[in-house]
């Protein structure tokens, strides 16, 4: 096929291609900023208890914070405070080490990009006019715009010739959602706030959209509060999370691991599921593990599994082999080595062991200070 007169072929290359990222990084100028909150709360007018009570916590720059907790918790409150859609009741929240307070509400606006479930297109603008809303508020030149207009699309995996006149009712969900990160990306902010953004997308595409987005933020490492009620949601997209309880109290800020390792309460424990030693294996790819030497007789017959895919994976098929162990293959079909059941387990046991090592360290750091 001769594609030397579309513009696709001109341009830089379209969705992220793993290889591809660090080329395409080093293209793309981006911010990100420390976001602190300090001892928030908010009491909504007429309500006795607090939406959100005392919360603190610091998300470090072009990190992903997940924020989870059960309806009602507090999640979407606490989002409406960070960009003051909402006054806050006390406390104090610091984006790039300023109060943003003191900052004039429209103009922070503008510097923080929202994503929400609803997208909130504006149906009567096309694809491209959408994306342009926040340059456009800052005044850009029309041609700084356009070319942000087509880079964005390229970065969403859209054919920008194709895509920039559509309308969103033109639109499946969630290629709708891919506009809206899209929009809330323009004027590249320090911030994004995504509150549920693929909550209403169906599960096969909701764990597309998840893998794009991971693939967006390698490249744009933007700070993202990310909302969700979905544990699974938050330990797949998050490098930390918030887990809330009612009142919008914290129940555990950790990372992924540690929340499934150590959850600090019954609650927290609960709200993790059951399953969390399963959950913790997703953690973790088969190419991270040590693995044992190929055997040329057994690996003939045996089932294969990607070096990126996670243990959990591997273990549903060493499962589904009736125990036997599985090769493990780099990208061009290379046999890397044998995972077996045993290796798994020799993995949980070391991983239990570092973190039992951690904790002791850190309550031995704790005492000194005690006693210092
Ligand atoms: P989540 O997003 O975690 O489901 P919300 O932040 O929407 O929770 O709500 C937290 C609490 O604050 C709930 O009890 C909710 O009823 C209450 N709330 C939310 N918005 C308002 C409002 N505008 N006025 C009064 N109460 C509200
Ligand atoms: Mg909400």
């Amino acid at each position: 096929m001769d594609t030397s007169h579309t513009a696709h072929n001109e341009g830089p290359s379209a969705f992220a291609k793993p290889g591809e990222q660090g080329s395409k990084a080093a293209q793309l100028e981006s911010k990100a900023a420390e976001l602190e909150l300090q001892r928030v709360s908010k009491r909504y007018d007429g309500q006795r208890e607090p939406a959100i009570g005392d919360l603190s916590f610091t998300v470090p720059a072009g990190e992903v914070c997940v924020l989870v907790g059960p309806s009602g918790s507090g999640k979407t409150t606490a989002m409406r405070l960070i960009n003051r859609m909402i006054s806050i009741t006390s406390g104090d929240i610091l984006l790039g080490g300023s109060s943003v307070l003191e900052r004039d509400a429209r103009e922070l606006r503008r510097e923080i990009g929202y994503v929400i479930q609803q997208t909130g297109l504006f149906p009567h603008q096309t694809v491209g006019e959408n994306i342009a809303t926040v340059p456009g508020l800052l005044g850009w030149p029309k041609q700084r715009i356009a070319d942000r207009v087509h880079e964005l699309l390229e970065l969403i995996g859209f054919d920008p010739e194709e895509m920039a006149g559509r309308y969103p009712a033109q639109l499946s969900g969630g290629q709708r959602q891919r506009v809206g990160v899209a929009r809330a990306l323009a004027a590249d902010p320090p911030l994004m706030l995504m509150d549920e953004p693929f909550g209403a997308i169906d599960p096969i595409n909701r764990a597309r959209l998840q893998d794009e987005f991971l693939a967006l933020q390698r490249m744009v490492k933007k700070t993202i509060v990310f909302v969700t009620h979905d544990i699974d949601e938050a330990i797949k997209m998050g490098d930390r999370i918030v887990i809330l309880r009612d009142g919008g109290q914290l129940a555990q800020y950790d990372t992924p691991r540690e929340i499934l390792i150590h959850p600090a309460d019954d609650f927290v424990a609960q709200f993790v599921g059951a399953d969390r030693g399963i959950k913790r294996l997703s953690l973790t790819t088969v190419g991270e593990l040590k693995l044992a030497a190929p055997e040329s007789v057994t690996q003939a017959q045996a089932a294969t599994v990607p070096a990126q895919a996670s243990v959990k994976d591997a273990l549903s098929a060493i499962l589904t082999a009736g125990g036997e162990a599985v090769s493990v293959v780099d990208p061009d079909g290379r046999v890397l080595g044998m995972l077996t059941l045993g290796l798994i387990e020799q993995m949980l046991v070391a991983e239990t062991a570092q973190a039992a090592h951690e904790a002791s360290v850190e309550a031995a750091a704790c005492s000194s200070e005690v006693s210092a």
